[in-house]
């Protein structure tokens, strides 16, 4: 039966809101995050925060809501040189990919997700990866996550399903789809106490939330809200 899910939760938006997705149709959710030296580690300190804030705010969510694991996975840190762990500029590589993008990181999320998940009885991972509008990462495809898919459960020896419900919607579709899941209060809850800034940057806030307003995630998001307020809100 697939009635319990572990959601992989960054503390951004994206995952947060794929958290409030699960809620609405597993019976007991679990959570998982790693800690990889992302330069922007003030992550870790909104998922705290976004988790503790869901579970007072949202009685019919905190009932499912259960454990939440954190794994060190600093050796990515160590394995990679990118923009995303190390202090230097976000640019594009010759092969049209930023610098922020740390190979393989979605592959070992979900491998490390899928050991924890076989362990606790878990038949379903989630993930917020999107092909719409996003960077170009290639471990954010939905054919590498079908074929990650096929590959857990040969190697697990168990069928695994790996969900990515904001796989076809864009940033905009994002934030209506938040609102449609717990309405005004999980929309302001995102905006507050998500974080989705490259630089880690939360002195200003935006009608979007905390950023810079310039890296290219500031720049995704903020874009995405002023549609979604534009075309999409009730
Ligand atoms: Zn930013």
């Amino acid at each position: 039966m697939h009635d319990k899910a572990l959601v992989l939760f960054s503390g951004g938006q994206d995952s947060a809101t794929c958290l409030a997705w699960a809620l609405e149709r597993y019976a007991r959710v679990e959570t998982i995050g790693f800690d990889y030296g992302q330069r922007h580690g003030v992550e870790l300190e909104c998922r705290t925060r976004f988790l503790a804030k869901l579970r007072e705010s949202f009685a019919q969510w905190a009932a499912k809501l259960a454990d939440d694991h954190l794994l060190d996975l600093s050796v990515l840190g160590r394995v990679s040189d990118t923009a995303l762990t190390t202090a230097k500029a976000i640019e594009y590589e010759r092969n049209g990919l930023p610098n922020t993008f740390v190979p393989g990181r979605n592959i070992m999320f979900f491998t490390l997700a899928a050991a924890v998940a076989y362990r606790r009885g878990i038949p379903v991972l989630v993930g917020g990866m999107c092909e719409t509008d996003y960077s170009g990462y290639p471990d954010c495809r939905d054919d590498t996550l079908k074929s990650l898919q096929v590959t857990l459960g040969l190697g697990l020896d168990t069928r695994m399903v790996i969900e990515t419900p904001l796989m076809w919607v864009d940033k905009a579709g994002t934030w209506a789809m938040a609102q449609g899941l717990g309405g005004h209060a999980l929309l302001e809850l995102i905006k507050e106490e998500t974080h989705t800034c490259y630089l880690g940057d939360r002195s200003t806030r935006h009608a979007w939330g905390y950023g810079c307003g310039k890296c290219p995630a500031c720049e995704l998001r903020a874009k995405g809200y002023a549609r979604y307020e534009e075309e999409l809100a009730p």
